[in-house]
C-alpha cells in the first residue's frame, strides 16, 4: 500500500478536538512497516531518503513560486523535547531552499525587554515577511511548556495579579488560538510540529553524546535537569494539542526515533502545504509585455 499524503493527516495530523490526546497512542519509532512490509530496514530507509530527495526539488520550485507571488507566507513552529533532532531537521529540510526566501529563529530564555512585554511580542517580531519561509526553533508555546512546567519562570513574567485565575491557561490557549487565526486569515499559513521522540531513544542520544567529545558542546545540564520532568512535560504538550491543534494552524505529531522519518514527513508536509496554495508566478499586463517585446529588441540590437 502506497503511504500517500492522506495517510500523513490520518496518522500524525491532530485533529481539532476536545477530547484528550494521548502520546502514547502515537508510536514514536514508526517507520511506515505496514506500508512497505516487503522492505528490510536499510531499504526502507533508503526509500525515505530517496522520498526525501525528491521532496526537496519539490519544495524548492515551490518556495521560489512562494516568493515570486510574494501574498503569503509560511511559518514552522518546532517544539520538542531535547536531543529530538529540532536542528538536524531544520538543517536537512531548509538544505534545498534558497536561503533568501528562508529564516530561521531560535528562542531561548526570555530576555527582560521581552519580560516588559505581554508574552507574544517577541515572537511576532519574528514572524517571516511575505513570500518567506519562517521557522520557529521553539516558540511562543515555551510559555504554555517549560513556564507551566515550571512556575518560578512564570513568576518572572510579571502579570497582573487578577490574571492568575484556574483559567490561566486556558487563557493562554486562546491567544495563541487567536493570534494563530489572525496569522492565517492574513497570509501567513502556519504549520506546527512536534517531533515525538520516546524517552529511550533520548537516553541513547544523551549518552552517545557523552561518549563523544566532539559532541560535548551540545549538552548542557538542563538537558539531564530537564530529563527528570519527561512526564510533566508531556502532558503540558498533551494539552496543548488538545487546544490548540486548530483548522487554521493544526499540530502534526511526527515519529521522531529514526531521524530519517521525521524529515521526511515534515519536508513532505511544508512541501505539500505550499503546493496547496496553489499559486502561480505572477504574470505581467499586456502593456508590459509590449514594453518587455522592445526591451529584448533593442537588446538584440
Ligand atoms: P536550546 O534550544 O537547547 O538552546 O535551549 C533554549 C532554552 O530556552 C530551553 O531551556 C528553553 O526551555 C528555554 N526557553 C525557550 N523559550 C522560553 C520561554 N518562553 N520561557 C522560558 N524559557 C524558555
Ligand atoms: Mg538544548
Amino acid at each position: 500500500m502506497a503511504l500517500t499524503h492522506k495517510h500523513l493527516e490520518k496518522l500524525f495530523r491532530v485533529p481539532p478536538t476536545k477530547g484528550r490526546i494521548r502520546l502514547r497512542n502515537y508510536d514514536a519509532a514508526w517507520a511506515a512497516r505496514d506500508h512497505f512490509r516487503d522492505l528490510k530496514k536499510d531499504a526502507l530507509k533508503a526509500r525515505a531518503e530517496k522520498y526525501l530527495k525528491t521532496n526537496l526539488a519539490a519544495l524548492s520550485a515551490a518556495q521560489e513560486v512562494l516568493w515570486a507571488s510574494d501574498r503569503y507566507s509560511l511559518l514552522i513552529v518546532l517544539q520538542a523535547m531535547d536531543a529530538a533532532g529540532k536542528d538536524g531537521t531544520i538543517k536537512h529540510v531548509m538544505s534545498g531552499v534558497n536561503p533568501q526566501g528562508c529564516q530561521v529563529y531560535s528562542f531561548k530564555k526570555p530576555s527582560d525587554e521581552d519580560l516588559d512585554h505581554t508574552f507574544l511580542w517577541r515572537y511576532m517580531k519574528a514572524l517571516p515577511e511575505r513570500g518567506r519561509i519562517g521557522i520557529f526553533n521553539r516558540s511562543y508555546y515555551e510559555d504554555v511548556l517549560v513556564v507551566r512546567v515550571h512556575r518560578e519562570l512564570l513568576e518572572r513574567q510579571k502579570l497582573p495579579p487578577e490574571s492568575f485565575g484556574r483559567r490561566f491557561w486556558q487563557a493562554r490557549f486562546e491567544d495563541i488560538n487567536r493570534f494563530e487565526h489572525h496569522l492565517a486569515r492574513n497570509g501567513t499559513v502556519v504549520l506546527k510540529f512536534f517531533l515525538h521522540m520516546s524517552k529511550a531513544e533520548q537516553r541513547k542520544r544523551f549518552l552517545a553524546r557523552l561518549n563523544d567529545p566532539a559532541k560535548h558542546w551540545k549538552m548542557s545540564d538542563a538537558d539531564i535537569e530537564e530529563r527528570e520532568h519527561w512526564d510533566a512535560y508531556h502532558e503540558a504538550f498533551e494539552d496543548v494539542f488538545r487546544h490548540t491543534s486548530t483548522k487554521w494552524a493544526p499540530w502534526w505529531i511526527v515519529p521522531a526515533d529514526h531521524k530519517w522519518v521525521a524529515r521526511a514527513i515534515v519536508a513532505a508536509v511544508v512541501t505539500r502545504a505550499i503546493q496547496d496554495l496553489d499559486l502561480k508566478v505572477p504574470a505581467v499586463s499586456r502593456g508590459r509585455e509590449r514594453e518587455l517585446a522592445h526591451a529584448r529588441t533593442r537588446l538584440v540590437r
